[in-house]
């Protein structure tokens, strides 16, 4: 037992060095001595078993306060590799990301929404496999594969509950596409993917609170608490587009009436817009909008309310440090964040307001990809 405690301890700490390195590179050993509290015995030792390992490499001699050199450490980006996976209605994108981070290729595919789940999870093998091929990435060094999808979302048992959208219920996506795959597989809501790309590269990096709100398709959410993903009982915390905001309002697709949903997404737009004008998508509405029409201007107005109202229910139950705008609403209109800051200053509690940030997601639309991979990478990667 003793043996075992001491093996686990000894990956812990060689994982803790590495880690350091990654977030600090490029770091001398002398600093992750200190940083860590480890002899420099033990320091040399870890980080020469991390440079065979192929984690870390040496990069740069510095002169130290005294004259003396000490030489820089930095991890290798591509000594492992994770895909990352968005699916939506009509869309199927697939990227390669690195060690650190880094996007290595991201493919863009149109997919049929009346696709079936068996087509679906054959056609994501074969793109994968299509750009593992394309890209020369070594299979031995693909730790897994992460799958960002809209829906509730079973992620410990690797299934998805509903997923209105792609008309899916109930199947386990994790067992039949690690079957076809051959590679260990993730799957989550893809709001929660977003909110760890943002939280690990994006505007929300190393905060301990914030929330990111979706807007396209639907509207969602997905919140940060304590630096960790708010999940409730089963996933489901931050699906804001079924919070009722009108018992007599609009029907929804949920079977009730007046969720927050049937008010602000592309198709909830587009349908009030083609009461006012022949038109047949949402780009339209946006160039109508710019061109000052002013049923566009009243349509994306009130649009801007209900999203306002939103932001401030959500600060008022968490009070965040900082609240993100992505999905295609808010990239293809970015104008629409001041419009909606307007509003939150209108309807926002006084104390929560002043502490609180809008801003607009970086990440634009690989953000869903990128999230999937790190968090493939977070929950398979082991140092042995
Ligand atoms: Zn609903």
């Amino acid at each position: 037992m003793e043996k075992q405690d001491q093996i686990l301890m000894k990956k812990q700490n060689k994982t803790y060095v590495l880690e350091l390195i990654k977030n600090m590179a490029p770091i001398s050993r002398m600093q992750i001595s200190k940083n860590t509290k480890m002899s420099p015995t033990s320091i040399t030792r870890i980080v020469g078993e991390l440079q065979e390992q192929g984690f870390v490499k040496e990069t740069k001699l510095v002169t130290s306060g005294v004259g003396r050199k000490a030489t820089l450490l930095d991890v290798c980006g591509d000594v492992l590799f994770t895909i990352g996976v968005e699916l939506d209605k009509a869309v199927l994108k697939i990227g390669i990301v690195n060690y650190v981070g880094g996007m290595i290729d991201l493919q863009t595919y149109v997919r049929n929404p009346l696709e079936s789940y068996e087509e679906t999870v054959q056609n994501i093998n074969d793109k994968v496999k299509n750009i593992i091929e394309q890209n020369a990435i070594p299979v031995g060094k693909i730790i897994g594969l992460a799958v960002g999808l809209p829906g509730s979302i079973d992620y410990e048992n690797g299934i998805v509950r509903v997923a209105e959208q792609l008309r899916w219920k109930d199947v386990h996506l994790v067992r039949d596409l690690s079957k076809l795959t051959s590679l260990n597989v993730v799957i989550d809501n893809e709001l929660k993917m977003k909110i760890i790309a943002e939280n690990t590269v994006g505007k929300a990096k190393d905060s301990k609170s914030s929330i990111l709100v979706g807007i396209g398709s639907g509207i969602g959410s997905a919140i940060l608490l304590n630096g960790e993903v708010h999940r409730g009982e089963s996933n489901n915390a931050g699906e804001i587009g079924h919070t009722v905001i009108d018992p007599n309002g609009n029907v929804c697709s949920c079977g009730k009436f007046g969720c927050l949903c049937t008010y602000i997404s592309e198709g909830a737009i587009l349908a009030d817009a083609k009461k006012m004008k022949d038109i047949s998508s949402i780009d339209e509405v946006f160039v109508a909008f710019r061109d000052g029409e002013s049923w566009a201007l009243n349509i994306l107005d009130r649009t801007a309310t209900y999203i306002a109202l939103a932001i401030s229910n959500l600060a008022c139950l968490y009070e965040p440090e900082c609240i993100i705008l992505s999905g295609n609403l808010i990239d293809k209109m970015p104008e629409m964040k001041q419009q909606i800051e307007e509003k939150c200053e209108r309807y926002m509690w006084e104390p929560i307001k002043k502490n609180l940030h809008i801003v607009h997601s970086s990440l634009g639309s690989q953000g869903v990809v990128l999230g999937a991979a790190i968090q493939a990478q977070n929950s398979l990667f082991d140092i042995n």
